[in-house]
């Protein structure tokens, strides 16, 4: 989302009566972006992030927590250095849901250069000292994924308090008063409202309490006949949570597609690794993450929608809430693992087609097209369906998948993108960091190698709902593709030159440098002109795997299938489909298992031991990929998992699953200080962890002197 421009938003009952208006040109639109792109070509991989923080304020003599409601006068002073020099700044700041929140992300996106790993933490860390310059000692700017007493009682400051009765309010909830919602733009409060309307009815959000030996039963505001509920009534116990998220750019549209694909499998694999939010409204539930709490409070189905009415007023019955999973995939190899039938309007899938769009592309875009506008403004109810894209937007950026893929913006440099949604927020600029590295360097191994991880909808479905649970990370088993051999035997290469390369370093022979990581063709000198070495991090179609052109430029609807180098040994045949996919937990996925799957880590080595990596890069990456190692084998805890331990630790417990005032005020000034550096968790960063890039400033003089040569510094 851009900087937000202002606008007058209509009444529910006037958007409500634009619907099909907005639909059908939204389509044309569409439509008219796709003949207008679909042939660009040549972008080179961009990324970046979105970190959201939730504001904190500490009363250190009440020992008291509470969200600070001050984003709308914090953005108002953080944009003012964007609004002066709009291609100078290093981080840009976007309103969030909560007017607690912010968003941040780089000034710019990322490029190409191994060497911009290094930046990813270093910005974080900026953003998060820019920041703190601007508040008070006793507030503090956090990126965890939940207030834990969001909706307890007297959780902001200033104090609020809802509104249920007021028919004013947008939210009526018993718990999330308005003025816990940004006030900055009429958006929020209007989606709060619509939302809402639509439905007809409060949003309903249950989660289990997680049962102590003395917790009490009914919980307070459980839903009659399920005392064991924990009950959230309101759009912000869901958009008011954090999260992590990454947009790639991509060569062109097929790249695009394919690498949206090839990402979804992996959303709940990511979903479960960084699970950070166990506690709602004051309680330990048996959940370990935001997505079901956030899915079910924008849910704006009504009755019949969700099935509990038989149709009369709508059109379908729909499966999913507007937030959720992916549910179809978008290249020609995904096609068949498109196993749920998708709910559209044949009409506008008609129109779709006959426009010259796909039947895959075609069958995504009237699966979104089944929702209704939440939210117009009046400024642009009338559109030019040849140059705005607008209604396509209004609708696209209102259904909040795990995967979203995103057309070049009209007029702009920036090519086919997809975004990764699925991550919590973790607590350290360092986790948040490792969390991005690895994703990145997952797509260029899944480019170069030409991975697949297609699984079947229905499967990635249940892992969806298989992450949240309590300690899955350690505990749950996933459905996962099980890979061929050629994968197999180059992780296996792989394996072999690590163990060798161990071996070296334990003789005092090799340092960590770019090229005895190089296949042996490196010639193992001083640091010296390393960075001339540097390769690129390209996209797919480069020259370095030499069969990437064949899946970038295949036409639309032909399948490469057979092309796919890592699974051409694969047959059709059902029987071996079903054996294909296997439950393996997360630390297999990450670290492998013999004859079934090489590992992410491993696959990520091998890829990174063909390219030219100067040593700062090298030792950034690495210690991002043994954090991520030692998380998925269990030796580190998520945060999840940590945070339940210092509930259940703490002397204020009483073993009745309620998190106090003041737990929450201990549990968060521990985050304080593990953010800050000053708190060591080895449970949740190990012993080793000390980072590297401690100051905003720092910038590694490879990169430096990398950068002044290419002239294309995202950092100066
Ligand atoms: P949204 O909120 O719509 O998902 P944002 O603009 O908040 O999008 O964030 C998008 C992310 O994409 C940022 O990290 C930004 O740096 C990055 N980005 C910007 N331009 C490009 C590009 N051309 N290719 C890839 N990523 C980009
Ligand atoms: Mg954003
Ligand atoms: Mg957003
Ligand atoms: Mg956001
Ligand atoms: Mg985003």
């Amino acid at each position: 989302m851009g900087l937000l421009s202002e606008g007058s938003p209509l009444s529910w009952e006037e958007t409500k009566a634009l619907a099909d208006h907005v639909r059908e040109h939204g389509v044309n639109q569409f439509i008219n972006l796709y003949h207008r792109l679909k042939d660009r070509q040549g972008d080179i991989l961009k990324w970046g992030d979105e970190v959201e923080y939730i504001i904190v304020k500490f009363d250190d003599d009440q020992k008291v927590a509470r969200v600070a409601l001050r984003a709308q006068d914090l953005l108002a002073q953080l944009n003012e250095k964007e609004l002066a020099d709009p291609n100078g700044v290093k981080s840009l700041w976007r309103p969030e849901y909560g007017a607690y929140m912010i968003e941040g992300t780089p000034g710019k996106p990322f490029g190409g250069l191994m060497a911009h790993f290094n930046l990813v933490e270093a910005n974080m860390r900026y953003r998060r000292e820019e920041v703190t310059e601007l508040l008070a000692k006793d507030e503090c700017v956090m990126s965890i994924t939940n207030f834990p007493r969001l909706g307890a009682p007297n959780f902001t400051y200033p104090l609020a308090q809802p509104r249920p009765e007021d028919p004013l309010s947008s939210a009526r909830s018993l718990y999330f008063p308005d003025e816990a919602i940004f006030p900055g733009h009429p958006r929020f409060k209007t989606l709060t409202r619509n939302i809402r309307k639509r439905r007809g009815e409060k949003v309903s959000i249950k989660l289990k309490v997680f049962k102590d030996t003395k917790t009490k039963l009914p919980v307070e505001g459980a839903p009659p006949g399920e005392p064991d509920v924990v009950l959230l009534d309101a759009m912000g116990f869901g958009m008011g949570c954090c999260c992590l998220q990454l947009t790639f750019q991509a060569c062109n549209i097929t790249e695009a597609r394919r690498l949206y694909d090839q990402l979804a499998p992996l959303c709940p694999i990511m979903l479960a690794l960084t699970a950070a939010s166990p506690i709602y409204r004051g309680y330990l539930t048996e959940s370990d993450c935001r997505w079901n709490v956030i899915s079910s409070s924008v849910d704006c189905r009504t009755e019949e929608e969700r099935g509990l009415a038989p149709l009369d007023q709508q059109k379908f019955k729909i499966a999913k809430s507007r937030y959720d999973s992916i549910d179809s995939y978008l290249s020609p190899e995904g096609a068949k693992y498109n196993d749920v039938p998708l709910t559209y309007d044949e009409k506008v899938y008609k129109r779709l087609v006959e426009g010259g769009i796909d039947h895959l592309l075609a069958q995504h875009v009237a699966h979104l097209f089944i929702r209704d506008t939440v939210s117009l403004f009046s400024e642009k109810v009338h559109q030019n369906d040849n140059e705005d894209t607008d209604h396509f937007e209004n609708i696209q950026s209102t259904n909040w998948q795990t995967m979203r893929f995103k057309p070049p913006p009209p007029n702009s440099s920036i090519g086919w993108r997809v975004e990764f949604r699925p991550c919590e927020a973790q607590i350290s600029d360092f986790e948040n960091a490792a969390i991005v590295c690895f994703v990145v360097l997952l797509t260029r191994v899944i480019l170069s190698y030409q991975l697949n991880f297609l699984t079947p909808i229905s499967k990635v479905d249940e892992n969806m709902q298989t992450a949240q649970k309590r300690d899955a990370c350690r505990k749950e088993k996933f459905w996962f593709r099980k890979s061929s051999k050629t994968t197999e035997q180059r992780a296996a290469k792989a394996q072999a030159q690590a163990q060798a390369q161990a071996q070296a370093q334990t003789n005092g022979k090799a340092t960590l440098n770019g090229n005895g990581l190089a296949n042996g063709n490196g010639n193992g000198s001083e640091n010296g002109d390393q960075e001339e070495q540097q390769q690129p991090l390209t996209n797919g179609s480069a020259k370095m795997n030499g069969h990437g052109n064949g899946t970038t430029n295949g036409t639309n609807g032909s399948s490469n299938g057979s092309s796919n180098g890592a699974d051409s040994d694969h047959t059709d045949t059902d029987d071996e489909e079903n054996e294909l996919f296997q439950l393996l937990s997360i630390n297999e996925i990450f670290n492998g298992k013999p004859n079934v799957f090489p590992g992410l880590v491993p696959l990520i080595r091998s890829y990174l031991q063909s390219m030219e990596v100067d040593t700062d890069t090298h030792c950034t990456i690495e210690q991002y990929l043994r954090f991520i190692q030692k998380r998925a084998a269990g030796e580190l805890i998520t945060t999840a998992t940590w945070m339940r331990e210092q509930v259940l630790s703490h002397p204020d417990y009483k073993q009745d699953s309620v998190v106090s005032e003041r737990i929450n005020y201990d549990l968060l000034k521990r985050i304080q200080g593990i953010q800050e550096g000053k708190q060591v968790e080895p449970a949740l960063l190990g012993q080793d962890y000390h980072s590297k890039t401690k100051t905003k400033d720092f910038i590694p003089p490879a990169l430096q002197k990398q950068l002044a040569k290419n002239g294309c510094c995202e950092e100066k």
